[in-house]
């Protein structure tokens, strides 16, 4: 049973043990019971014939973060035993997807260091660990009447779009597209930029596109507290 912790920790809640109110009990349930069809999609993706699809399982597994990620969190942190409950749904989503997780490290080892794609005479993209898609698309454009050129880069967050580089940085990050060595552009990016290179994950270090991080942004009211990223192996990392 690829879910057996979350179903086991489905019932358990559902029969009362962690004694929360009707109506939170009832969100809990509904949230385990998403986490449980999410982990279950997953184990079909890598159980699929005549391939495994390995993408769809990363993005399961970055969904069943983002299912128990901050915002979830937030809504639980107004409940008494909210600590316990996140704690012991958190246990069970990590034993439920070791297994899928260590066959997508392993799987992701070759995307890991696929070269830099060139797109067009002005565009470049840094391929996604897990899918090959666009994790960071580089793209020279003209701005203002003097038509100076910039390298527009993009991101993974959804409050800062797009980050540029002019300049020398902007010829040294082209040097290294031209050579289409992604870890010396990400390296690149990483050292020389304030944004980093937000598509690239520390722990792993490997580069995912959007569709393979669950990506929260995090508001108080107007205010932008922080946007957070966390790849399909769990690992978090702040990008705004
Ligand atoms: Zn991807
Ligand atoms: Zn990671």
């Amino acid at each position: 049973m690829s879910a057996g912790a979350l179903i086991a920790l489905r019932d358990r809640i559902a029969e009362g043990e962690m004694a929360l109110a009707d109506e939170l009990q009832r969100a809990v349930v509904a949230r385990v019971d998403e986490l449980i069809e999410t982990v279950e999609a997953g184990a079909r993706a890598a159980a699929r014939v005549p391939h495994p699809d390995w993408p769809e399982v990363a993005a399961r597994l970055a969904r069943a973060r983002y299912l128990t990620g901050r915002g979830w969190r937030r809504y639980l942190g107004d409940h008494a035993n909210a600590d316990v409950v996140a704690a012991a749904i958190t246990h069970a989503v990590d034993a439920d997807t070791r297994a899928l997780a260590a066959d997508v490290e392993r799987v992701g080892a070759a995307g890991a260091t696929a070269p830099v794609l060139r797109r067009s005479a002005e565009a470049f993209s840094i391929p996604c660990a897990a899918c090959g898609g666009e994790a960071v698309t580089l793209t020279v454009s003209k701005v203002g009447p003097a038509g100076a050129e910039q390298l527009v880069v993009s991101s993974v967050s959804p409050v800062t779009v797009f980050r540029s580089i002019a300049g020398p940085r902007m010829r040294d990050v082209l040097a290294l597209l031209e050579a289409a060595d992604t870890g010396q552009v990400v390296a690149h990016l990483r050292t020389t930029q304030p944004g980093g290179c937000d598509a690239w994950c520390e722990a792993c270090d490997r580069v995912y596109c959007k569709q393979h991080y669950a990506i929260e942004a995090q508001w108080s009211g107007s205010w932008h507290e922080g946007t957070f990223a966390t790849c399909p192996l769990g690992h978090e990392h702040r990008i705004d």
